[in-house]
């Protein structure tokens, strides 16, 4: 088992004058066997979650629960969890049979030919058999990765913690080896907390996301509710690439109003807006903007100012409302900057945030 239960999770630094709150009384569970992101930006507080959790940090104030047992102030070894860090940690001197046994020789009272199978079974599982003998320098990024993986599956903890694990690799491998990090997941069951800063990392990968700034959490939920129905604008810019476009806007009554933009809604969005303040902040994700005609609806008449193909899409910028949007188009719709169109934002596909407190209204 490995239910994991965080609850007002605190941590100061003391900086002389200053105390940087790194980590704000933070409230995650995570469910026996689930993959748990944790995603923000640079500096949001991620790694000194999971070194909380790990117990390389102390924590200022809160509990930490592992299965009921309250681990907050447990050593590291006393506390069950395998950590992988960004930079492998691997030993230079030691072969990799030697790096991937090293925690069980330390740990159990195992014989050496009894770790010396369990090193080889893990080996096989990550298909590095051929590479037991070599020592880290004569090793690629990826193939350290694997070792590094190799020395926390091997101690069969009940919690995986990952530190941004696949960071130093390019991205064909990064690509493959999330593909690989989450099938053995999957085969293990292990409850796994995985740091990231990479949003296309914590949609793919995690069974839920913990999505943080500034040391709070922002939202917990599923990848796809996240996206779908982010709780505030910060989760509705962070996650999604191209990211949500946003108009600032004043509501007059049923009229949305930036400048030259005017938008209507209808009563059934008026009655969700009616108690919040007048200035809000429109959102519309890029794949929601469509190319339509004057005669639609809320059209927007402007010009593609840029054109980026993908293939599959295309992504045309251009300004409405003073703001600068991404549209994702059918690549097969050909466009060209200079192109006059008119733009329609779909209404059941806005979203509406109080400029006040950015939390999602609609
Ligand atoms: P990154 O993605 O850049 O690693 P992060 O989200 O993991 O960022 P943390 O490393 O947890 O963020 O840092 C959170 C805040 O705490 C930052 O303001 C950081 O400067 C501060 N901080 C972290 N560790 C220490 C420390 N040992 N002493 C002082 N301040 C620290």
């Amino acid at each position: 088992m490995g239910r994991l239960d965080i609850r007002q999770l605190t941590k100061t630094f003391d900086e002389g004058e200053n105390v940087i709150v790194a980590v704000d009384e933070l409230d995650i569970t995570v469910e026996d066997g689930d993959f748990l992101v944790l995603v923000g930006p640079s500096g949001c507080g991620k790694s000194t979650t999971l070194r909380c959790i790990a117990g390389l940090e102390r924590a200022t104030s809160g509990r930490i629960r592992l299965d009921g047992r309250d681990i907050t102030d447990a050593k590291p070894k006393n506390r069950d969890m395998a950590m992988v860090f960004q930079n492998y940690a691997l030993y230079p001197h030691m072969t990799v049979r030697r790096n991937i046994g090293y925690g069980l020789k330390i740990t159990t009272d195992l014989d050496s030919s009894e770790i010396n199978d369990r090193v080889e079974d893990t080996a096989a599982l990550l298909e590095i058999p051929d590479l037991l003998d070599k020592k880290p320098k004569e090793l690629s990024g990826g193939q350290q990765q694997r070792v590094a993986l190799g020395r926390a599956i091997i101690r069969e903890p009940e919690v995986f913690l990952m530190d941004e694990p696949l960071s130093n690799l390019d991205a064909k491998l990064r690509t493959t080896m999330r593909t690989e990090i989450q099938q053995l997941q999957q085969d293990m069951g292990v409850t796994t907390i995985y740091v990231t800063h990479d949003q296309t990392e914590a949609m793919t990968m995690g069974d839920k996301i913990a999505v943080l700034d500034g040391g709070e959490l922002q939202q917990l939920g599923t990848p796809l509710e996240c996206y779908h129905e982010p709780t505030n604008q910060f989760v509705a810019g962070f996650i999604g690439s191209p990211s949500m476009n946003f108009i600032d806007v004043e509501r007059s009554g049923d009229t949305l109003e930036a400048g030259a933009f005017s938008y209507q809604i209808s009563s059934e969005t008026r009655n969700a807006v009616d108690t919040a303040s007048s200035r809000l902040t429109m959102g519309i994700r890029p794949e929601h903007i469509e190319l339509g005609t004057a005669e639609e609806p809320n059209a927007v008449a402007t010009e593609i100012e840029v054109v980026e193909p993908m293939g599959e899409m295309t992504y045309a910028y251009f300004t409405v409302g003073g703001a600068t949007h991404t549209a994702s188009i059918d690549g097969e719709r050909r466009t060209v900057a200079g192109e006059q169109v008119h733009v329609v934002f779909p209404e059941d596909k806005i979203h509406l945030f109080d400029q006040a407190d950015g939390a999602a209204i609609k």
